[in-house]
């Protein structure tokens, strides 16, 4: 058990820089406390919830500058069950994916399983760098990640290809922290538990026309299991509710998120946050001898979850000094199995913290190397 204390002045004020689940503010669930009887333990089908549902889908259209036909769509189940439903509703038979990590090749993965899909293209990145889609024959479905959370890279957004084919953007880990234009995209879809500072369990999707009437087509000619069949996510979305019941906790945290994120001044300030939080880690690399970003091309060095090579001191030594001091969830994707620290810099994590937090590694490397010498 490690028992060094890191001082009170040097701590962070919240300790949390998972890469999701995230921080939720702590004022955010005393304001779902504070809901009382009124939200909790109510009806889906009823005013409350479908109210806060619509603020959701309404909230999510603002910050996004939804375009002109497009819907924001939601469902249980999270990213993953995202990923079912667009093997089964929205590619027509081959999809070309961008790997860049763990997230990208799970929606590659799933796609060749499909017995009723061809073989997938896939264009793979070494862990830490950046690929791009690239226009190719035959491809009917585009698909790539905004922000690859097992390694910290972000990919711009862009439409790929000519007209007919769809462009499915996993923005699970960049949504509401990234620049987009979602005109660029299908599907730009996401989970809560990232930048929306919210729990886990629901998927939003920010759908085109062209991804819809794909939709609608696909499951006509395929059978689609209910929970995952996105035409019925698309009709209760319409009616402000979810074909299922839905974690209103979940949903309320989102909304006040949202919310926030539009009194600050919307995705412009978000991205103006993000930046300052992953520079001040980018800054701290570079005047720090064992530290080396993971990600060599400054471009592709993400604004929400930073990726930093230890060297000559061990990073999940560092991580669980922090740990018991309340300094949480900086240990790096496991399956990456590198002496690394992942830090998330999503738009709730103060800079300030983030500041606090190079000081505490400073300090926790320190007594670390004066430990052993
Ligand atoms: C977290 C994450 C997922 C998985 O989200 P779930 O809601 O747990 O399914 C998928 N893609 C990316 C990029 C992620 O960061």
């Amino acid at each position: 058990m490690p028992d060094y204390v890191i001082s009170q002045d040097t701590l962070p004020r919240d300790g949390r820089f998972g890469s999701g689940p995230s921080k939720v503010p702590t004022s955010r669930l005393e304001a779902l406390a504070a809901t009382g009887s009124a939200l909790m333990g109510t009806s889906h089908r009823q005013a409350p919830v479908k109210a806060l549902v619509r603020r959701v889908r309404e909230g999510l259209g603002e910050l996004l500058a939804l375009p002109d036909g497009h819907e924001v769509v939601l469902g249980n189940g999270g990213t993953h069950a995202f990923w079912d439903a667009a093997v089964l509703a929205l590619v027509e038979s081959r999809a070309q994916h961008v790997v860049l990590g763990e997230f990208g090749g799970k929606l590659a993965d799933a796609v060749a399983a499909a017995p009723f899909l061809a073989e997938p293209s896939v264009r793979r990145a070494e862990p830490g760098g950046l690929v791009l889609p690239e226009a190719e024959e035959g491809v009917d479905t585009y698909a790539y990640v905004h922000n690859e959370t097992s390694t910290g890279v972000m990919s711009s957004v862009g439409r790929v290809g000519d007209g007919g084919a769809l462009v499915l953007v996993d923005a699970t880990s960049g949504a509401g922290g990234l620049p987009v234009d979602v005109a660029e995209t299908d599907a730009y879809y996401f989970a809560p538990q990232k930048c929306f500072a919210s729990d886990g369990g629901l998927w939003v999707a920010v759908l085109s026309p062209a991804a819809i009437e794909r939709a609608e087509r696909l499951s006509r000619e395929r059978w689609v299991p209910p929970s995952v069949d996105l035409v019925q996510a698309i009709d209760n979305s319409r009616k402000d509710q979810t074909l299922n019941t839905p974690a209103v906790a979940t949903l309320f945290l989102l909304a006040e998120q949202v919310d926030w994120m539009l009194a600050e001044g919307g995705l412009e300030a978000m991205v103006r946050r993000t930046t300052a939080s992953s520079g001040v880690v980018h800054d701290w690399v570079a005047r720090t001898p064992y530290a080396t970003p993971f990600v060599a091309d400054p471009e592709a060095r993400s604004l929400v979850v930073t990726t930093v090579d230890l060297e000559g001191v061990d990073a999940a030594e560092v991580a669980a000094v922090l740990r018991a001091n309340g300094v949480v969830d900086v240990e790096p994707y496991r399956k990456l199995g590198r002496n690394q620290l992942r830090i998330a810099t999503f738009p709730a994590v103060e800079t300030s913290d983030v500041e606090a937090l190079t000081a505490c590694i400073d300090d926790v490397v320190g007594h670390l190397t004066r430990h052993r010498s």
